[in-house]
């Protein structure tokens, strides 16, 4: 693979904390992260917000306002995991669709190719720039303007299962399933629009847990441990 979408979500930053940052965590994803920068990988990463704030956290505000919350959220989250980059000698950038001051710069395809040739990771932050859309969505929408070979999906979970391992001891991993099955099934890796955008516009996805030894180089290299979702 010559270029990735890495997906990470809010909860993965927090580690047992369940909110805010846990510094070992995100350190570990910037040293596998840098050994796919130093193979000429060129990575881009989109992270959720739920560490912080989903849209859904509360019922007396306005919906669009609380997915504003969420948006910016995220933007906390990319600031924080681009600086630890840093500190482990990758050179970054942060993106977002809306204007954050000084804070990020304006995303555009163009300004991805220019960071990429010069092998910085790009962050997608405040995720799509809209109401009602998920990470999920703002995942699946960069990784194909980019032209990514595939999406890495980074999961608290070690693959896609029919079931909810969590309620269910004998729900079954598949090694490999095609979208169109995941739709069907209402298997929810990621929320129902990003799926279709993904069978839509034919971006594959590599699901595997955020715990497994060197889980994101392994997905890079193409080495399922996880699941493989086809398209
Ligand atoms: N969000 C949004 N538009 C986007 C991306 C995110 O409104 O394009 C908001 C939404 O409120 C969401 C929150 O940001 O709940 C955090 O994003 P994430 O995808 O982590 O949320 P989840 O899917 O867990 O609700």
């Amino acid at each position: 693979m010559k270029r990735v979408l890495l997906k990470l979500s809010g909860e993965a930053l927090a580690g047992a904390k369940k909110t805010g940052f846990d510094e070992p965590t995100v350190t570990a994803v910037a040293k596998q992260v840098k050994t796919l920068v130093e193979e000429g990988i060129k990575v881009g990463i989109v992270i959720g917000g739920g560490n912080f704030w989903r849209g859904r956290s509360s019922e007396s505000i306005d919906r669009t306002k609380a997915d504003q919350i969420g948006m910016l959220a995220t933007v906390m989250n990319c600031i924080y995991v681009s600086e630890i980059f840093r500190s482990q000698g990758m050179m970054t950038s942060v993106l977002t669709p809306f204007q954050c001051g000084e804070f990020t710069k304006a995303f555009s395809k163009d300004r991805v190719s220019k960071y990429f040739d010069h092998n910085m990771v790009v962050f997608f932050a405040g995720g799509t720039g809209h109401p009602y859309f998920s990470t999920d969505t703002a995942t699946v929408l960069r990784a194909i303007e980019i032209e990514a070979d595939t999406i890495l999906l980074a999961k608290a979970v070690d693959g896609v299962y029919d079931s909810d391992p969590k309620d269910n001891p004998d729900a079954k991993k598949y090694d490999e399933i095609s979208i169109q099955e995941v739709i069907d099934r209402k298997l929810g890796v990621v929320d129902m629009t990003a799926s279709i955008m993904c069978m839509e516009n034919k971006m594959p996805m590599q699901v595997f847990s955020l715990n497994e030894r060197d889980g994101i180089v392994n997905a890079a290299h193409g080495i399922n441990n996880g699941t493989k979702v086809t398209v």
